[in-house]
C-alpha cells in the first residue's frame, strides 16, 4: 500500500458518504412525490360513458319522444311548435351553471354531465366506480320532501293526459309557483345538469348512496352542476315549466339501480314527520 493512495480512498469513501447523503436528502420528498404520481395517475383513471354503454345509445333516437302532445303543443311559443312531433321540441331557455374547479375534475373523471349519464342511470344500475364516489355518504332511509310549501300531484303510475296516457308516469308531480326552492331529497353527487333530455327541460339527477338516484325535472333553472356534492335539504334548483309541462311543477323521480320506486311512502317534511297529500307541505 503506497502512502499516497490514502487520501484517494479518503476522497473516494468521503464522496461515496456524500453521495449517500445527497441520495438520501433526495429520497424523502422523492417518496412523496412518487405517491403523489400514483395518486394523480389514479386521478387520470377516466370513466369514458361512451364506451361503456351500447353503441345504439350514441345514435340518440328522436322516436323515443313523446310524439304529438298537442295539449302542450297549444300551450307552447310558436317557434316550438313544429309539424312531425317534437323532435325539435322546445326545452325552455337552457339555465344550468358550468362546473367549475374539483367538480369539474371529478365530473371529468367520473364521466357524468352528459344525457348518456343520466339515461344510464334511468334505467341501468350505476358502475362500480360511480358507486364507490358515493360510498362515503351517510345511510338515509326516508326522503325530504323537496319543494317546502308544494302540492303532491300525479304519482307513479297515474294515468297520463292525452297522446302520452299509454305511457307510465315514473314520478311524482308536485305542484308549486314558479321559482320556488327545489331541495336535494338526500346528500349526494349531482350526475347531471343540464337541459338536454327530451320533455324535461332543465333537470337534475342526483346519485346517493346504494344505487338510489333522485330526479327534478321542468325546472326554471338549476344550481348545481355535474361533479359537485350536494347535502340533503340544499337548494339545487327553483321550480318552473320547461320541457312538456302545462304548468310551474317539480317532476320528481326516485329511482333505485334504474327501477323507478314510488317516493311518496318515504317523503318527510322539514319537521321529519311523513308527508301527506291534501295540504302544503313544508
Ligand atoms: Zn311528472
Amino acid at each position: 500500500m503506497s502512502p499516497g493512495k490514502q487520501p484517494t480512498e479518503r476522497i473516494v469513501l468521503l464522496a461515496i458518504a456524500i453521495c449517500a447523503l445527497v441520495l438520501f436528502g433526495l429520497s424523502a420528498p422523492g417518496a412523496v412525490a412518487q405517491s403523489d404520481a400514483a395518486q394523480a395517475a389514479n386521478d387520470e383513471i377516466r370513466l369514458n360513458i361512451e364506451e361503456r354503454v351500447p353503441p345504439g345509445w350514441l345514435r340518440w333516437d328522436p322516436d323515443q319522444v313523446p310524439l304529438r302532445p298537442e295539449r302542450w303543443r297549444r300551450r307552447m311559443p310558436r317557434q316550438c311548435r313544429t309539424q312531425g312531433g317534437y323532435r325539435e321540441h322546445c326545452s325552455g331557455e337552457r339555465r344550468v351553471p358550468e362546473s367549475q374547479g374539483e367538480a369539474r375534475a371529478r365530473r371529468d373523471r367520473l364521466g357524468l354531465g352528459s344525457r348518456l349519464t343520466a339515461r344510464w342511470l334511468m334505467h341501468r344500475s350505476p358502475f362500480d366506480e360511480w358507486i364507490r364516489s358515493v360510498a362515503h355518504l351517510g345511510e338515509e332511509a326516508n326522503l325530504r320532501f323537496p319543494v317546502p310549501g308544494g302540492r303532491m300531484g300525479r304519482g307513479v303510475g297515474r294515468v297520463r293526459r292525452g297522446s302520452v296516457r299509454h305511457r307510465r308516469h315514473n314520478g311524482l308531480d308536485i305542484g308549486a309557483p314558479e321559482g320556488t326552492s327545489i331541495l336535494a331529497a338526500q346528500s349526494g353527487l349531482v350526475a347531471y345538469s343540464d337541459n338536454g333530455i327530451t320533455g324535461f327541460g332543465n333537470a337534475v339527477l342526483i346519485l346517493h348512496r346504494g344505487g338510489f338516484t333522485t330526479f327534478y325535472a321542468h325546472c326554471s333553472e338549476t344550481l348545481v352542476a355535474a361533479g359537485e356534492f350536494v347535502e340533503r335539504g340544499q337548494v339545487i334548483a327553483k321550480v318552473g315549466e320547461t320541457g312538456f309541462a302545462w304548468a310551474p311543477h317539480l317532476h320528481f323521480e326516485w329511482r333505485q339501480r334504474g327501477w323507478v320506486r314510488d317516493p311518496e311512502p318515504r317523503l318527510v317534511n322539514g319537521e321529519g314527520e311523513r308527508a301527506r297529500r291534501g295540504r302544503r307541505i313544508q
